[in-house]
């Protein structure tokens, strides 16, 4: 299918529960809405990958609230948290009950609320531990169905059409080929940045186009320096397996939701660890947790999550099955280690996700609400991708597209070394899993950016005379890699994500 020179009222880029949200309700203000994602298929974004669930309000309000701020290290933003917590109760009924019919898990007494580490109360609602695909899957099929949306997969926007501190919509490519879509509003629904790591929960395609774009056409950043990395997920590779090396299709997240139903840490000694570290234990913090299962591994060997005193295969059948298909012997525990996760900094939003440009918004994990300050609460990252995208799309309707210059964006050459982009994503994923990871040094950092700026004018240097899918993916996740080494350089308070220690 060629691409051509189109006009649109809102153009939502990214077709995750954020862009989802976003497309929905500037669809229902009765505006022109082009969704466009480079996905091929849902598996593609992270939300299709969420297993816990998403977090609600329930009748407690001041509670939730509490545990956010809480879990973020006391940096959370008062006024964006109120934001969520206000809007939780009635977005999930509205879209995911009311629109969707998502059928969260009930048992006699309703819905079967879950627990998950730092929440002082059983607010999560979930489908098995799978809730991400049966959120997902009806939400793709409803925009494209049941709305005037129209959805254009495959479909990869390359840099945003920016002029005089206004965004005019993004130039567009699929197929190798590429045109500019102009548009009254363009909201980013990109995602994360897992492949700028070498262990990531996220899918391979997180390369953070949308807060590269946004940050190359000149909008603000916040909070870049705190990336998230999940305690749990299964480790495939034998733990001397050195740092750096790329590949981990092996590996899976297991839920928080497990050592919230009992999982307990031990290291190699069979010892449980997770007391010395917190009172709260297994059920810490997230920075904490992956700090502690860290420093174990790397002091015992091996760090397994003991699930023999809970009926696992009852309560979690798909993470059993993953087991199975992955080999392990669960009921001799599942080795894990810690990987990247979550962004909690991104596109600077207000509370309407308005970035710092005109006519742009960025919603979901791309950007940065304030909500989760240094370190996120499970299950608030759809909650937030919902909340923010429905107001966000909202606001974005109501404006009519116009014209401008668009780039000239060169041809694209057919000579583009092949392993190109493979020799530079893992010298990329190296220096930020070893300098830029969950310990940082000021040494480390420095020289991580060192590494990272010359990396990135050679990636510029490409780009100034071919362009590629995968070289416009490249480039944002060298831009991106750079802002987090950056912003960690530039704080010198270790809070919640970002853990500084001696050199
Ligand atoms: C394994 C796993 C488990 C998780 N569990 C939970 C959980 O239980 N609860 C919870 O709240 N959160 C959870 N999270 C986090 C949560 O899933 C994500 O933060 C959230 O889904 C992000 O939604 P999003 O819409 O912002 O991005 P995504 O769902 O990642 O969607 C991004 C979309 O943007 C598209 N895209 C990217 N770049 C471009 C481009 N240049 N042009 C066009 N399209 C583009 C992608 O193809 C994709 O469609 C989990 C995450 C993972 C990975």
């Amino acid at each position: 299918m060629t691409i051509e020179q189109a006009e649109t009222d809102v153009l939502v880029v990214g077709a995750g529960i954020a862009g989802l949200s976003a497309a929905l309700s500037a669809d229902r203000a009765g505006a022109d809405v082009t969704l466009v994602t480079k996905a091929e298929r849902p598996e593609d974004a992270s939300t299709w990958w969420a297993q816990g669930g998403i977090a609600v309000a329930r009748d407690d309000p001041a509670t939730f609230r509490e545990d956010i701020v809480a879990a973020s290290d006391d940096t959370a933003e008062a006024t964006a948290v109120e934001v969520l917590v206000e809007d939780a109760n009635d977005a999930v009924q509205d879209v995911l009950v009311d629109t969707l019919d998502v059928a969260f898990d009930t048992n006699g007494a309703g819905y079967d609320y879950g627990q998950e580490a730092a929440h002082d109360e059983a607010r999560i609602l979930h489908v098995n531990a799978e809730t991400g695909k049966h959120v997902h899957v009806p939400f793709l099929n409803h925009i494209a169905d049941e709305t005037d949306v129209r959805l254009v997969e495959d479909t990869a926007a390359l840099e945003l059409l920016g002029h005089e501190g206004r965004v005019y919509g993004a130039v567009l490519e699929r197929d190798g080929e590429w045109a500019p879509t102009f548009a009254g509003a363009t909201v980013l629904a990109t995602g994360g940045i897992g492949a700028l790591y070498p262990r990531s929960t996220n899918p391979e395609s997180a390369t953070g186009d949308g807060v590269a774009m946004a940050a190359l056409a000149g909008a603000d950043t916040a909070d870049m320096e705190y990336v998230q990395f999940h305690p749990t997920a299964y480790d495939p590779a034998p733990p001397e397996r050195s740092a750096g090396d790329t590949g981990d299709e092996g590996t899976f997240l297991v839920s928080e939701a497990v050592r919230g139903e009992g999982a307990l840490l031990r290291n190699a000694d069979g010892e449980r660890f997770m007391p010395d570290y917190h009172e709260d234990a297994e059920l810490a913090p997230r920075d904490v947790v992956a700090r502690a299962v860290r420093e174990e591994r790397e002091t015992t060997g091996v760090v397994t999550l003991d699930v023999s005193s809970l009926a696992f295969a009852e309560a979690f059948p798909d993470l059993a099955a993953k087991c199975d298909s992955h080999g392990v012997d669960w009921t001799e525990g599942i080795p894990i280690a810690p990987a990247q996760h979550f962004l909690c900094g991104g596109v600077a939003v207000d509370d309407h996700g308005r970035a710092s440009l005109d006519r742009l918004y960025a919603v979901g994990e791309c950007s940065r609400t304030g909500v989760h300050g240094a370190n996120r609460l499970a299950s608030t990252s759809l909650l937030e991708g919902l909340v923010w995208g429905r107001r966000a799309g909202r606001d974005a309707a109501g404006r009519s597209p116009e014209r401008v210059e668009a780039p000239e964006l060169l041809d694209r050459d057919p000579d583009l070394p092949p392993a190109f982009a493979g020799e530079k994503f893992h010298r990329l994923r190296r220096v930020m899993d070893e300098q830029v990871g969950i310990e940082r040094t000021p040494q480390g950092l420095a020289r991580a950016q060192s590494v990272l700026r010359r990396l990135k004018g050679e990636v510029d240097a490409y780009i100034r005379t071919r362009t590629s899918r995968s070289l416009y993916e490249l480039r944002a996740a060298s831009v991106v890699a750079l802002l987090v080494a950056r912003a960690a350089a530039e704080n010198d308070q270790s809070a919640g994500c970002h853990h500084l220690v001696e050199a």
